[in-house]
């Protein structure tokens, strides 16, 4: 995706107020990140651990989502996958609930998703980061597929988000 500034991502949040898109923290090094190896931008919050928030790219305008997520606890044995980019990790996956964006998460309308707890799925898909031994199943899916299988279960949650 194209690089984005600060401004852009506040301005792109769906489902919280602009109060609490103008506070919440977005990290200071959004010019060293590796945008072009990025389907979507994601990030937890340093000072609130069970903040996270993600950026996509929905046919070129951003649309920002803020997610509450457990965190990913020791009492987290279990292996599971993240529904985004099908990586398995053991204590490293989420469930993330983002609030509907308009009035149907003013009624405490949430969808759920398990996601990658570091929200890093578009470099596990592109092997830059490593979730360690059996953490990605073997595949005949080239790389293009894969991420295009990341980016469309990627959509199908911000369009249930913002439906
Ligand atoms: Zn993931």
């Amino acid at each position: 995706m194209r690089p984005l500034t600060e401004r852009e991502i506040r301005a792109a949040f769906v489902n919280c107020t602009k109060g609490e898109a103008k506070r919440l923290s977005v990290p200071r090094d959004l010019g060293e990140r590796p945008w072009e190896d990025l389907d979507f931008f994601g990030w937890r919050d340093p000072q609130a651990p069970d903040r996270a928030y993600l950026v996509a790219d929905v046919d070129g305008r951003p649309v920002a989502v803020a997610l509450r997520g457990t965190g990913a606890g020791s009492w987290q044995t279990r292996r599971s996958m993240c529904s985004l980019c099908l990586t398995t990790h053991t204590g490293g996956v989420s469930l993330m609930v983002a609030a509907r964006a308009g009035r149907a998460g003013q009624q405490g309308n949430s969808v759920g998703a398990y996601i990658c707890s570091d929200l890093a799925c578009p470099l596990y898909v592109r092997g830059k980061k490593d979730a360690g031994v059996g953490a990605r199943l073997p595949e005949s899916l080239t790389l293009e597929q894969k991420i295009e299988r990341t980016v469309a279960n990627l959509r199908a949650f911000v369009a249930k988000v913002t439906a």
